[in-house]
């Protein structure tokens, strides 16, 4: 079955065809057929299709909004010119699945869209003011341009970490601004966390409930999640994706105060202030160079820019920080699990990250870590190590098409 997985930001629009079923799920047979991108929607957008094993299209046009953008795209994947195998029209398509960002308290796993579902994504724009509208614009362009009776679901990113109990999800803020407005740590990443948990699974040959890992996504957004008996414990993104681990652009963790302190010295307005601490911190923001962690690695190693260490080294401490406070909080964990663009090919990172840690049983084997790069799922910690390390490639696209899939046959998940 195909699966057409949708994934809409404020401006822009991913999508990739995957064609999955139950037995290829079993197999892991499962692939992506093909992918695109258009960014700028709104403007004169840029756009990219690739089919896999063919060929890469790059073009630019006028696409004023997301109902334009999809209809460029399904113009393009059923002409001739693309040439994916099995696609030649619409029906040929027989599902949406759509990476949904904030599900909040309400959406506990993902669902099939209809009235009440678009309703209740409606309900938590408050807590995601950004991405649930642009979430909406592509489910209202998805209905209209395949037609109300295609089957269509939402994954979203708050969903696993829906069984976090209550010590580790509430604020030790006043227990009424909880009831009052649903101020939690709802956190992120958790399509990419639950298909990181999920490969250990299969790699180790386990049952659900004998998972006992961290998972650290490193990418632009990173975030650490600890996974215990299978189900997510805690997790260092929060009401926003602001908190937790130092990030490209964002400071993660900070005493609130600071933005106290820069709105009455600085000058600047509190929304300046979250703009500064989401979009201007971080890497960015410790180096003054780049968000980009490949740049900051060269920078040290070609220029041993002061800087480009110290955004370096404070990364790198925070994900230490957050290793030791979740193998306590999880009374020990089995493995840590590297993934995202940083977690999956930097080597360096993940050595400094994991240095100095045999106190806690973790211990990386240099040369396994220089041997995982380029997307390859492997083990990297050393025989004596009592904490496994791996690198384990994230598909949250995959996880989408596949849960879509169970969604739309009504059939129980696998994870
Ligand atoms: P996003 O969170 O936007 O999906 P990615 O998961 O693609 O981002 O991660 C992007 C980050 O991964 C960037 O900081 C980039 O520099 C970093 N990255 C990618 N490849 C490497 C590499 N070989 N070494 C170090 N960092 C890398």
């Amino acid at each position: 079955m195909n699966i057409f997985v949708l994934n809409c930001g404020s401006s822009s629009l991913k999508w990739q065809i995957i064609d999955t079923d139950l037995e290829m799920i079993k197999d892991d047979s499962d692939k992506m057929l093909a992918k695109g991108l258009v960014e700028r929607v709104g403007s004169q957008s840029l756009i990219t299709y690739e089919v896999v094993g063919g060929k890469k299209v790059k073009m630019t046009e006028a696409l004023r909004d997301h109902k334009a953008a999809l209809n460029h795209v399904i113009k393009w994947i059923t002409s001739a010119e693309a040439k994916i195998p099995g696609i030649n029209d619409l029906s040929d398509i027989a599902a949406v699945g759509h990476r949904g960002v904030h599900g909040a308290e309400r959406f506990k796993r993902s669902a099939k869209i209809d009235k009440e579902v678009i309703a209740g994504i409606e309900d938590c724009i408050p807590l995601a003011p950004l991405h649930n509208p642009a979430n909406l614009k592509g489910i209202y362009a998805a209905q209209e341009i395949f037609g109300p009776s295609l089957p269509q679901a939402v994954v979203f990113d708050t969903s696993f970490h829906s069984t976090m109990p209550e010590e580790t999800y509430l604020y030790a803020v006043p227990y009424q601004l909880y009831r009052r407005f649903k101020i939690r740590k709802y956190g992120f990443h958790g399509t990419s966390h639950r298909f990181i948990a999920y490969r250990y699974r299969k790699l180790n040959d386990l049952e659900r409930d004998q998972v006992n890992v961290i998972t650290l996504h490193l990418g632009n957004g990173c975030s650490a999640c600890a996974v215990k008996n299978g189900q997510s414990l805690d997790t260092s993104m929060g009401l926003t994706p602001l908190e937790g681990l130092m990030m490209g652009t964002r400071s993660g963790d900070i005493d609130p105060t600071v933005i106290e302190f820069l709105v009455h010295n600085e000058g600047i307005s509190v929304e300046e202030a979250f703009n500064l601490l989401n979009k201007r911190s971080g890497l960015l923001g410790i180096s003054g160079l780049t968000n980009d962690m490949r740049e900051l690695i060269d920078e040290e190693r070609e220029h041993q820019d002061r800087r480009a260490t110290l955004a370096i080294d404070m990364f790198c401490n925070r994900v230490k920080k957050y290793i030791g406070a979740y193998i306590a909080e999880m009374n020990g964990a089995d493995a840590i699990c590297f993934t995202g663009g940083i977690g999956e090919n930097s080597v360096e990172i993940r050595k400094r990250a994991c240095q100095d840690l045999e106190a806690l049983g973790i211990k990386i084997d240099i040369k396994l870590n220089e041997q995982a790069v380029c997307g390859k799922e492997m083990k990297i910690s050393t025989e004596d190590s009592k904490v496994a390390i791996y690198v384990i490639p994230t598909n949250e696209e995959l996880l989408i098409a596949r849960d879509t899939l169970r969604v739309v046959l009504n059939a129980p998940r696998v994870w």
